[in-house]
């Protein structure tokens, strides 16, 4: 990334803009790559870097439409589904069980 044009902090052109500005613009970097990058010195250490996007190849912040809703539900009612009873635990399935609680300790659950 040495080819980067780097700028002093606050003093980036107009026309960049970081990621978080990018959103506070209801943007999104949109697969651009870095355009280039802000750094700001500090004493006896390295800068502190910020990467800049584009303005003008920036794309808007995709809207949530009802069949983007409807894929992240299911998407989140198969990770709380339990791989073994197959019951929605209501909670998303620790990773670290693979099944719901009362699969993972029976015993503890009858008792
Ligand atoms: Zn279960």
């Amino acid at each position: 990334m040495g080819a980067l044009p780097v700028f002093r902090w606050r003093l980036a052109p107009d026309g960049y803009a970081t990621r978080r500005q990018l959103r506070a613009r209801g943007l999104r970097p949109g697969g651009q790559p870095v355009a280039a990058q802000l750094e700001r010195p500090r004493r006896r250490r390295p800068p502190l870097v910020a990467y800049l996007y584009r303005v003008d190849l920036a794309k808007p912040v995709r809207p949530m439409t009802p069949a983007r809703w409807a894929a992240l539900d299911r998407a989140n009612a198969a990770r709380r589904t339990c791989p073994r009873c197959g019951r929605d635990a209501g909670y998303v399935i620790p990773p670290t069980l693979g099944t719901c609680v009362p699969c993972a300790f029976p015993d503890r659950a009858a008792a």
